[in-house]
């Protein structure tokens, strides 16, 4: 351990010291320092820490997401009392999650706001972690962390909401799973060269401009592991669905948050230039977001997409021409060197 891990392990207690030594300046990617309440590069760097949370947001360049300027602003001005205080008892849940589900899982999801009873958690399509380092780019409030910590991974979320990763933490909590949740930009990662075994994203990148996207892909390349592997959801531009919602706002370029698209053959080209060799499967048809495991929360109509996207994804395996119509694509990427 070297001096600055000392400093820091001295000021924190075990779990959060375990955190503060993956992170790294996310400007320039140097050792951090703890001094009066911040993380403190040897540039002079300063990231607040907000009530045990690190907010690794880099303050001078255009923020993603509207929350990412609002955490910045509570950061900088180290007064976090404008922040909800929840305590919850071991069966409720989290009101954030209970406002934001129809935002974080999708429009099939829309009812359930407010009148939510569960936590949906998502069946991740990996192998059992054994332990191996996860990060999550846009974790929310922390559904796929959850599943990715109870499949045995030792697990990161980040976030630029400062909201989200507060909402994330308590229902880690009260769901006894152990995971680490910073504030960060997916194009600014504050964590240091070849930590991570496997990277997954969804339903995220495809709320970034494409140069942000391409610059988050540097990023991710850069903290993986050689040998690691990333797994990252992102829409079809063929897909029947999308081309309804590209139709609805007349094919025009797609700006602020509003959803891009991208064809198959681009994203493989992305992918394999960014990170190394890829390969597209399909998550979904006729939706973005919704998941097989969440089922018996939906409307019966919105069952019949579900069981119908299953049987398409069932046969996109043998029929390879089906991938190219499928709304929701993950691409696999490994980093070999
Ligand atoms: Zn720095």
């Amino acid at each position: 351990m070297n001096e600055t891990k000392e400093c820091l392990a001295s000021s924190a207690n075990s779990a959060q010291s375990e955190m503060f030594a993956l992170l790294v300046c996310p400007r320039d990617k140097l050792d951090l320092r703890h001094e009066e309440g911040h993380l403190v590069c040897g540039q002079g760097h300063r990231y607040a820490v907000v009530e045990g949370v690190p907010v690794m947001l880099v303050s001078d360049v255009e923020q993603t997401h509207i929350e990412g300027t609002r955490a910045l602003a509570i950061a900088e001005s180290g007064d976090a009392s404008s922040l909800a205080k929840f305590t919850l008892g071991p069966n409720d849940i989290d009101p954030f999650v209970r406002n934001a589900i129809g935002a974080t899982n999708g429009g099939l999801y829309g009812h359930l706001v407010g009148t939510l009873t569960e936590y949906p958690i998502p069946k991740l399509r990996l192998p059992a972690g054994e332990n191996r380092h996860f990060l999550e780019v846009g974790c929310n409030w922390g559904r796929w962390c959850i599943s990715a910590a109870r499949l045995g991974y030792r697990v990161v979320g980040i976030d630029p909401s400062l909201k989200s990763i507060r909402a994330a933490n308590r229902v880690a909590r009260q769901l006894g799973v152990d995971i680490t949740y910073v504030v960060a930009d997916g194009r600014f990662l504050p964590f240091r060269d070849l930590t991570f075994d496997q990277v997954f994203s969804y339903s995220v990148l495809q709320h970034l401009s494409k140069e942000n996207t391409f610059t988050t892909l540097a990023e991710i390349r850069r903290t993986l592991r050689l040998g690691g592997n990333t797994l990252i959801q992102l829409p079809n531009l063929y897909g029947v669905r999308c081309l309804y919602h590209q139709l609805r706002r007349g094919f025009r370029e797609a700006h602020d948050f509003e959803v891009r698209y991208w064809r198959p053959a681009e994203l493989l080209s992305a992918f394999t230039e960014r990170i190394g060799p890829s390969e597209l499967s399909v998550d979904g048809y006729f939706s973005l977001n919704v998941q097989p495991s969440d089922l018996h929360l939906l409307l019966p109509r919105y069952r019949a997409v579900v069981h119908c996207s299953e049987a398409l994804r069932g046969l996109s395996a043998k029929i390879p021409a089906l991938k190219k119509v499928a709304d929701s694509l993950y691409v696999s990427s490994s980093r070999i060197q």
